[in-house]
């Protein structure tokens, strides 16, 4: 079973940074095994194209993009489309990440619109889904995170389905206000999303102040196929590192 470790810069990097990333990324990699491990980094839309090309002689890391419209072209001022994404370099599409469903009125509509965008055109959509603190509060995380993954993959066929990512981000343990999430915290909404989606869709991964301390332990809640990561990525070390322990977990699991 393939073992994904990603990450998203979010709105951060200059094109030098991140051509700097990705380089030291290359270099790394070049000449090691990875065994089931599957890397991925999402770059803002301005470095794609740049990382896609520093990351050209290592296809393995996959390239993304945070955002795209579900329309193809048209007048949709400050958009992109997943066939322009498609373009520069990007083969996932992350959607509906908590930031954009609070700050850029991303909906359950929307987000399934586009993850519809993404399969048309062959791309892997990475859906992000996540309760705040106060459903959770109540008890309501897997029900909220149920009905999220469910409005998104409305209607998809099996084959379908298949190729869809999905990334269970509590909104209370993402970012910096966000606080790591204990592994029996997120037993129950994953054995949910396991037992509706697990062999059904390309990976499960988990989300949310990812560090190098806790993510062996993360690695091994059950249905946990990856992790998605942001700050402790940023920094190339932080990403290295975090790739050689989802490799020392591949290697070790029965
Ligand atoms: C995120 O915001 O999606 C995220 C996973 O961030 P962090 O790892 O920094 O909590």
């Amino acid at each position: 079973m393939t073992v994904w470790i990603g990450t998203s810069w979010k709105m951060n990097k200059t094109l030098s940074e991140a051509t700097e990333w990705a380089g030291g990324l290359a270099e790394f990699l070049a000449g090691r095994q990875l065994g089931e491990v599957q890397p991925f980094v999402i770059p803002p839309a301005t470095a794609i194209a740049a990382v896609a090309q520093t990351l050209r002689e290592e296809p393995r890391v996959l390239v993304g993009a945070q955002n795209a419209h579900w329309e193809d072209a048209g007048a949709w001022t400050g958009e992109v489309s997943v066939p322009q994404v498609a373009d520069a370099g990007a083969r996932i599409v992350e959607i509906g990440h908590s930031e954009r469903r609070e700050h850029f009125g991303e909906t359950d509509e929307t987000v399934r619109a586009k993850v519809a965008a993404t399969l048309a055109h062959g791309l892997v959509p990475l859906l992000c889904i996540g309760e705040p603190a106060d459903v959770k509060d109540a008890g309501g995380s897997t029900a909220h995170v149920l009905e999220q993954a469910a409005r998104a993959l409305e209607g998809l066929e099996a084959e379908q389905l298949g190729r869809v990512l999905i990334a269970y981000e509590p909104i209370w343990a993402i970012g910096e206000h966000g606080r790591p999430a204990g592994v029996a915290e997120l037993e129950e909404p994953f054995a949910a999303l396991g037992g509706a989606y697990g062999h059904r869709v390309a990976g499960l991964l988990y989300g949310g102040s990812v560090n190098l301390d806790n993510a062996a332990q993360l690695l091994g809640i059950a249905h946990v196929d990856g992790l998605f990561v942001g700050r402790t990525a940023w920094r190339l070390e932080g990403y290295l590192r975090l790739l050689e322990i989802a490799v020392q977990h591949a290697t070790a699991r029965p």
